[in-house]
C-alpha cells in the first residue's frame, strides 16, 4: 500500500546523520506543522533547532515542502534560513520534485519527512522516494486533519503488525 509507513522514527531527531549516510540520502524535504513543530506553531522547539544545525552540518539539503498558506510558511523558513515551497498539495508530488531540482541531487538521495500518511507518506511514494514517517507532535488544530489521523490508523498498525519498530 503506498500509504503504509517504512520508516517511522519517534521525532525528527531520532533520523541521524548515519541513517541517512547508509541509505545514501544527501537531502531531505521537511513537513512543518506537526513535523518540524506544533500544527500552526511559529515557534522552533530547542533540540529540532540543534537536529537541524547537525544535519546543515552533516551537508544534508533542506527543503521545507508544506501545504500550508505563504503566511504560515514563510516566517518559519526564513527564521531558520531554510529554502521553502508553500501551498505544496501534497501528496501530489510536483514540490518535491521542484525541492529535489533546486537542491541539485539525485531521485534516490532524497527522502521526505512528514507526519501525515495521506500527504507526506503518499506525495513521497509517488515520487518514488522513501519517506521517513514522524509521530505527530500533537496537539491536531484542524477537523480535517483529525479525520485524517483516524483513518491513517490502521496503516499505521500496518507497520507494527509487520514488526516495524519506533526508531
Ligand atoms: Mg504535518
Amino acid at each position: 500500500m503506498l500509504i503504509t509507513p517504512e520508516y517511522v522514527f519517534k521525532d525528527v531527531t531520532h533520523i541521524t546523520p548515519e541513517f541517512l549516510a547508509g541509505k545514501g540520502i544527501r537531502a531531505l524535504v521537511l513537513d512543518i506543522d506537526n513535523t518540524l513543530t506544533a500544527d500552526r506553531s511559529q515557534k522552533l522547539p530547542d533540540e529540532v533547532a540543534g537536529w537541524l544545525a547537525q544535519m546543515k552540518e552533516a551537508g544534508i539539503g533542506l527543503t521545507i515542502v508544506s501545504n500550508g498558506a505563504e503566511k504560515r510558511v514563510r516566517p518559519f523558513a526564513e527564521k531558520l534560513g531554510l529554502a521553502y515551497l508553500y501551498r505544496s498539495a501534497k501528496p501530489l508530488p510536483f514540490a518535491l520534485m521542484v525541492a529535489r531540482r533546486r537542491m541539485g541531487v539525485k531521485r534516490k538521495q532524497m527522502a521526505m519527512v512528514g507526519d501525515q500518511l495521506y500527504a507526506d507518506r503518499m506525495a513521497a511514494a509517488l515520487y518514488g522516494i522513501p519517506g521517513l514517517m514522524v509521530i505527530p507532535r500533537g496537539p491536531d488544530l484542524g477537523v480535517q486533519v483529525v479525520l485524517k489521523r483516524k483513518w491513517e490508523k490502521r496503516h499505521w498498525q500496518k507497520y507494527y503488525d509487520r514488526g516495524g519498530k519506533t526508531l
